[in-house]
């Protein structure tokens, strides 16, 4: 029987918008636009960060806000799960949009080197951004940018303050953070089993490597992410035209696995949310 993937589109991410993507959404308008694309693809979560006018990263709840609102409207019942990144954005601003209950946020459980900063998630802050997201019903996404990262989202959990179950992305691909291997994400989902059985996760692959890596969490039963905070290619040369194409390509494939795109009910059911009233 054909199991359901949640296919998550991270639609706009916090770098710069490249003059080699000018289809990347930036205005709360063009969010909307591109995730209800996406929606329409497949996609049931929408990982959205937000930009300010100069399209800088931003924190502000307003424009959190705008989006969502948008997305509630245009895509009923779509997970909606706000960046709580560092990059370009002060620490003690990454979680002032929470008390706009998106159904879920993103928690990095650690700190990492990237290619020219340290991401810097020290153990107070992830603490505090876990409290803030208990406080407001907010399901944490735990990002695992590195092997330590997984068993302190344990620790956390094992200690009620991240909810269970668990849901895990594994970031793959960014220099200085876990490469994009095949045999240490079967490593790493394997100890997630062990320690979590109840846990759900899913990866990526930044860097030109996202289909791939799509392909490995259809056939190991986990979840998908794609979209241009990622990725901005179909494959080695051509440029998505919009989000909504690189949600297409796993749809696609998903066949081939036994698999299909949730529905928004099917993917708050497995990701343990509540359903849309
Ligand atoms: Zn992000």
């Amino acid at each position: 029987m054909k199991q359901p993937i949640v296919i998550t589109t991270a639609i706009t991410g916090s770098q710069p918008r490249k003059k080699d993507n000018p289809a990347l959404p930036v205005t709360p308008s063009e969010q909307i636009e591109s995730t209800h694309e996406a929606f329409e693809a497949g996609s049931s979560l929408v990982h959205i960060h937000v930009r300010d006018k100069d399209e800088n990263s931003s924190s502000d709840p307003e424009l959190f806000g705008q989006v969502q609102e948008g997305v509630r409207k245009h895509c009923p019942g779509m997970i909606i799960q706000f960046s709580t990144g560092g990059r370009g954005r002060e620490a003690d601003q990454r979680g002032a949009m929470m008390y706009l209950k998106p159904d879920m946020a993103s928690l990095a459980t650690g700190s990492v080197n990237f290619p020219t900063m340290i991401y810097e998630n020290p153990p107070e802050l992830v603490e505090s951004l876990a409290a803030s997201m208990k406080e407001h019903g907010v399901k944490p996404e735990v990002e695992v940018f590195d092997a330590a990262m997984l068993y302190n989202a344990v620790k956390l959990s094992e200690a009620g303050k991240i909810p269970k179950p668990l849901h895990v992305q594994f970031v793959t691909g960014i220099p200085g953070a876990i490469p994009t291997r095949r045999k240490l994400l079967e490593f790493l989902v394997d100890e997630l089993h062990e320690l979590a059985p109840d846990a759900t996760w899913s990866a990526m692959g930044i860097g030109g490597r996202q289909f791939e890596v799509n392909k490995w969490t259809l056939e190991m039963g986990g979840h998908a992410r794609t979209g241009f905070e990622d990725n901005v290619k179909l494959d080695r040369e051509t440029l998505a035209p919009n989000n909504a194409a690189l949600v297409t390509l796993i749809a696609d494939v998903a066949g081939e696995y036994d698999r299909y795109p949730a529905s928004p009910e099917e993917a708050r059911n497995l990701l343990g949310l509540a359903p849309v009233a």
